[in-house]
């Protein structure tokens, strides 16, 4: 497999440390609100990454972290007259359903910030003794980027552009601020309880500490893979690098992956625009955790991705199709027809899929194996080649697939529709009519079913199948 690592810019073969079990530290949402769909791409592109490491036969270990206490949580938990912790559980919960619900495998770890505060108190200590830290006059603890020299190394910013020793106290900062960054924030009266004790006095950890103490703890100083959205590149992942190799001494992370913005009208999707769709709203406008997820994961994840409500329509009626296929798979007639040439096509699918998959994640030409694969079939069932053994074949290279793409539900028991006994009736006599050569009638019969709203299919090797229109 290869990456594109954002951590020098270049496509580079994959090496895990352990290839027993790939380690992988993926940012996770700020529980102060419903994660939006945006947020939502970039969880469903670890997800894809996740899967596609499973199928090349990797195991995972991977920890997502939740930033339950921060600026942002701290604010709106005091607009809503709640403690911090009833205010965040909320969200953590609803976050966990639309997993769950966009299919998204569990990572093995959920760390929460608030549940870590001895770990990142340990680790100022650590960047203290070696020097990176600094306490200023209000209490608070800074890290030094003077004293790391490669300060700038993953988002690309050189020495000129930086600013040491001027302090930046928020969580958030764009890179024209570049600045020592607040390691431990000295208590102020605006965090009303938010508070714990510290060696410095009482206050709270700064945002980008929690990734580095918690990815520490469950994955190790240095490991495989760490990942999220371009816009965390800078600050976010440029101060992890530096506090984590500042305290240990060694390289933290060999692959940084990035993925680009979901947008909307071509503007980042962002709760601070306000442009934004939950997926509980694209729930509520009927639409399933598969369709949106088919939506989200179509594109590669380095490009932008415009979202609208377009693309799911598409969604759902290209995962329509492929219930369609599933079904007729499922319903071929007993026997071993065609299993030679099923498996030939599902070999040379599976063969296109994985060299697609691990070359970068590359989903476009992973699709066009998948739909290549289906357009093959479909035109050996129209030509009555397959039976049940073929069938089988071909719904175990999508079982195979899905294990990546994980929405089709290649299993699932068919809705039948209940055909009316007098439309059957009336089917059955169009094959009579069929039978006995009188085509005039079959014809008017059809016709007659079609104004009544439904739809005569012939089946290959005989039969029919009645089907609403
Ligand atoms: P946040 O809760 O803001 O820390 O964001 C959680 C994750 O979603 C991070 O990995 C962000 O980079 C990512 N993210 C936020 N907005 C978008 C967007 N419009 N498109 C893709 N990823 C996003
Ligand atoms: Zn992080």
């Amino acid at each position: 497999m290869r990456f594109f690592n954002t951590l020098g810019r270049s496509m580079q073969e994959f090496t895990p440390i352990d290839k027993e079990n790939v380690r992988m530290y993926t940012c996770g949402p700020t529980v102060y609100n419903y994660a939006h769909i945006g947020n939502f791409r970039a969880y469903l592109f670890e997800d894809i990454l996740r899967r596609t490491l499973e199928y090349f036969g990797h195991k995972v270990t991977q920890v997502m972290n939740l930033t339950d206490v921060d600026d942002k949580t701290i604010r709106d938990s005091q607009a809503a007259k709640l403690k911090l912790q009833d205010f965040t559980r909320k969200y953590k919960d609803a976050f966990f359903e639309d997993l769950k619900e966009l299919r998204i495998e569990p990572a093995e770890h959920y760390p929460e910030a608030t549940t870590h505060i001895p770990e990142m108190i340990r680790m100022i200590e650590v960047l203290f003794e070696k020097g990176y830290a600094y306490k200023s006059e209000d209490g608070s603890v800074y890290f030094s980027i003077d004293k790391f020299k490669e300060y700038g190394k993953l988002a690309r910013i050189d020495r000129e552009q930086q600013r040491a020793g001027v302090r930046i106290n928020s969580d958030e900062y764009e890179k024209d601020s570049v600045a020592d960054f607040a390691l431990w924030k000295a208590w102020s009266p605006s965090d009303g309880d938010v508070k714990w004790d510290s060696p410095w006095g009482i206050g709270r950890p700064g945002w980008h500490l929690e990734c580095s103490a918690m990815s520490m703890k469950y994955l190790g100083k240095t490991f495989d893979l760490h990942t999220g959205g371009v816009d965390n590149m800078f600050p976010h992942h440029e101060d992890e690098i530096a506090q984590s190799e500042a305290a240990n001494g060694c390289q933290f992370v060999n692959y940084w992956l990035h993925c680009e913005h979901l947008t909307i009208e071509n503007k980042k999707m962002s709760k601070s625009l306000g442009n934004f769709y939950t997926l509980r709203d694209l729930l509520a406008k009927g639409y399933t955790g598969a369709e949106v997820r088919w939506a989200l994961i179509g594109t590669h994840y380095r490009s932008k991705l415009n979202f609208s409500i377009a693309l799911c329509d598409q969604a759902r009626s290209t995962l329509k199709k492929f219930a369609d296929f599933f079904q007729r798979l499922h319903d071929l007639e007993k026997g071993d027809k065609g299993k030679e040439q099923a498996a030939e096509l599902a070999a040379a699918a599976d063969q296109a899929f994985a060299k697609a998959m691990g070359n970068d994640l590359g989903i476009a030409e992973a699709l066009a194996a998948v739909y290549n694969l289906e357009r093959s079939v479909n035109s050996a069932l129209a030509k009555n080649e397959f039976g049940s053994e073929a069938g089988g074949i071909i719904l175990e290279q999508f079982r195979r697939f899905n294990k990546v793409l994980g929405s089709f539900d290649v299993d699932a028991p068919a809705v039948k529709e209940e055909v009316p006994a007098e439309i059957m009736e009336m089917a059955q006599q169009r094959t009579e009519a069929r039978k006995a050569r009188d085509f005039a009638k079959a014809d008017e019969l059809r016709n007659r079913l079609k104004d009544l709203g439904w739809i005569i299919e012939d089946v290959p090797g005989g039969g029919i199948k009645v089907k609403k229109a």
